[in-house]
């Protein structure tokens, strides 16, 4: 399971970051301080979205291992 460990490492250490850098809806504004980018992997990749609370506009992105 070392790999899987490592995989998990990774994601954590974008998903701390990235959760503390960009919660501000892009489309209306609102910061979303308690909201939190969800991240799915298909081990090669990550990808990353955020729904805002208020306009329900949904952002996505997508990072490389
Ligand atoms: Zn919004």
């Amino acid at each position: 399971m070392a790999t899987k460990e490592r995989g998990v490492t990774a994601l954590d250490r974008l998903r701390s970051r990235y959760e503390r850098v960009d919660t501000t809806c892009s489309a209306c504004g609102y910061d979303d301080e308690d909201g939190r980018w969800r991240s799915t992997t298909d081990g090669s990749q990550v990808h990353y979205s955020h729904v805002c609370p208020r306009c329900g506009a949904v952002r996505k992105r997508t990072y490389r291992l």
